[in-house]
Formats: structure tokens, sequence, C-alpha cells
């Protein structure tokens, strides 16, 4: 879950969290079914091609005047203000279904509708967008981010709740005539679609049904992620968000020893050098050989939100978040998380890390850990959200 981050962090540092949860307990909107509201998964955009497949050998194409069923498979290109579709073109928004069974785009297994919208006029490229109540696209999501095999139950449930707090969040911060309101990735949340999803996830996703999380009364925006190392990062210093205070620093024990509760990395010159001049891009500066990467105001949680650069013509500071991106943009691969030491050798730089991601927020193996001690899905969810109230609101 790395997410639509720069504009939730956004959002969430202009306004705090978001005062939206309004309505008493019991009076649900009319609107909502006891499936959840119907939120919008970007799945793909721009211009892409890929292929539809059926377990069933067919597919229902439709569009605003016309409806066939054709052979599966189907390969479609988007591109240039066109859609291809098998040998049919359109310049309008189609839609594709399996006649029956499940139906596979890239990784993702679908049971329903899947869309491709043209994007904005005259941009020439297009969305692929699956449009489906909350709590199916949960278990997408849950089936993803968890290990059913691997993975108990409560954490499973925790998972499940944390994912639906953080979806909805979304869903009423992001303007709702949008066609979607998530990205079908880490940066919003893994989903793996809808179909083909193991029983212990359905479980989790059911017994936790409309389960959100309040914190003074207010949605926030429950970050989640792989493993915290020992302790997990506050919002405000990952992020630099407006205090949030179920989104505190926390320790965890839940994840000690795990795989990737600590983890060395090593940068060498060249790769870093390329990775600091695509974070330079379009300011002016130009970067000399880097002598030294020096964190700057380390948190308590041990994350460093902002590293000094100096090099041979001057310094600068840069975000690690940026620099974290700009590593795994360069091809070398991201550093796994922003909790780290860093020592500077002859011809690289060696960082030396905890747990993987941005820390903020519950972390999934420590769950996983408190959960094969016996921790049911509130003592979990309000280990990592200290102070944060369960709601039902469908
Ligand atoms: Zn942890």
């Amino acid at each position: 879950m790395i997410r639509a981050l720069l504009l939730s962090i956004l959002v969430a540092w202009i306004c705090g969290p978001q005062v939206l949860f309004s309505a008493p307990p019991g009076n649900r909107s009319q609107s909502i079914s006891s499936e959840g509201p119907v939120i919008g998964v970007l799945l793909l955009e721009g211009v892409f091609q890929g292929s539809v497949s059926s377990d069933a050998g067919s597919l229902i194409l439709q569009w605003q005047s016309g409806q066939v069923v054709v052979d599966s498979p189907l390969s479609f290109e988007a591109a240039d203000g066109a859609l291809q579709v098998g040998d049919r073109l359109f310049r309008e928004s189609v839609r594709i279904r399996a006649t029956a069974g499940d139906m596979q785009i890239g990784h993702r297994m679908h049971e329903g509708w899947v869309e491709w919208i043209p994007d904005a006029p005259y941009s020439g490229s297009w969305k692929l967008i699956e449009r489906l109540p909350m709590e199916r696209y949960l278990i997408g999501v849950v089936s993803r981010e968890m290990s059913a095999s691997s993975f108990p139950a409560s954490a499973l449930e925790a998972q499940a709740v944390a994912a639906r707090t953080y979806s909805y969040f979304q869903y009423r911060t992001r303007n709702r005539s949008r066609r979607h309101h998530v990205y079908g990735d880490t940066r919003s949340q893994a989903y793996g679609g809808t179909a083909r999803v193991p029983q212990e996830v359905i479980d989790a996703v059911e017994k936790t049904r409309g389960m959100i999380l309040l914190t003074s009364g207010q949605i926030f925006e429950s970050f989640y992620h792989s493993t915290c190392g020992g302790r997990t990062c506050s919002a405000a210093e990952a992020f630099g968000m407006a205090d949030v205070s179920s989104m505190r620093s926390v320790s965890c024990a839940g994840c000690e020893g795990s795989r990737f509760s600590s983890w060395r990395r090593e940068v060498e010159q060249t790769e870093m050098l390329r990775a600091l001049e695509d974070v330079c891009e379009g300011t002016g500066v130009t970067v000399g050989t880097v002598k030294q990467l020096v964190p700057v105001e380390t948190a308590q949680s041990g994350h460093v939100p902002y590293i000094r650069v100096v090099h041979s013509s001057g310094s600068f500071e840069v975000e690690t978040q940026r620099l974290r991106t700009a590593l795994a943009s360069s091809g070398g691969g991201r550093l796994r998380s922003s909790s780290f030491q860093v020592l500077h050798t002859a011809d690289r730089f060696v960082f030396d890390g905890k747990g993987w991601g941005h820390g903020v927020g519950m972390c999934q193996v420590g769950a996983r850990g408190y959960a094969l001690r016996g921790a049911n899905r509130t003592w979990i969810l309000q280990h990592y959200y200290p102070g944060a109230q369960i709601r039902r609101l469908w």
C-alpha cells in the first residue's frame, strides 16, 4: 500500500483528519447496501495493452448501442484516442465480462464487469476501471495484502477493518463524481480481483462487515505497512501530516525476528548519483560526486524523514521517500524502509535498516505475530491505532 499517497497526504496535511462521519450509528445512508458503497478501482491508465480471458471460453462485450458475445481470449490495445478490442475499434466506453464464471485480465481475476473509459477529451488516453461494492472489493484487497495460508484469522480480520477504513476514507474524500477512488495497486492497496479468493479471507471480511475505525469520532486514513522492525512511525513523522492521534508511533514486538525486520542495502556511487540527478531534475541543481548522506531529524522510531546530501559542488536536503522512489526508478531497487543508518565506503553507500514500508499504522507482520500469540482483531487494531474506536457503518 504505497498509494495515491501524495494527494492523500496533501488532503490530510491541509485538513487533518476528516470530519466525515456525521450519521448516528444505525442511520445508514439509503444509497449504501449491506455490501457498502460502490467504489471505483483504477486498474490501468494511459496507453496500454493486454488480453482478457474467461474459463467459460466466451466474453460479453457491451457498449452504448450494442452488445456481442466473443471468443476468449481477446486482446486489447488502448491508444491514441481509440480502443481496439479484438477486431473492433471504439472511441467510447466499452465494458466486458465473462459469459459465465470468472474473467482474467493480467494477474487479476474478476467476477463482474470491467470497463474501458476514454480519459479527458483529446488526451488520447484511457482508463480501465472496475466498479464494485466495497465489501467485494475488500476480499480482493485482503487476499493480496496478507497470505490466508500463513496469517491467522484475527490478523486477516484486523486487515479487513484497516483496509475498509482506508478505502472508505478514499471514497469519502475523493470527488464521488469521479469514476474511481483508488488505484488497484500499492499506490492505494494491493488488489487481485474478487474471484478465487481463499475462504479464510471471505470469512474475515464477512465477520467485520461494515466495520471501520474512527479516531475521536472522525474517520482517518488508516495506513498500514509490511514490517516496522520494532517500532512504527507516526504519520506526522513519516508524511508531515497534521497529527492524527491514532497514527502515532507505537512499539511492536510482533514482527521481531521476521524476514525483513532488519536489512542491508548497498548502493554504488554511480547508482546514487543517477537517483539524485533524477531527484534534482528541473531544479537547476547540478549534483557532483556524492561524498556523504546525513540523516536529518531522525524520528524516535528511527525513521529518517530527510537526508542531507553533501556532494562535491555543495549540499542540499531531500525527502527520504523521494530518494527511495528515485532509487527504485533507477533500476537498482528501493530501500525497504526509511528507517536506517547509512555509511559511506570508498565507492558505495551502505544502508543498514529496519522494516519494510513506510512504517505508519498497522505492521502487518506484527499483526500476524500478535495473532499467533492469541490476540484478537480488536486488540491488534487498538495496539496499532491507539485510541481508535470500531464502528459499523453498514
Ligand atoms: Zn512490527
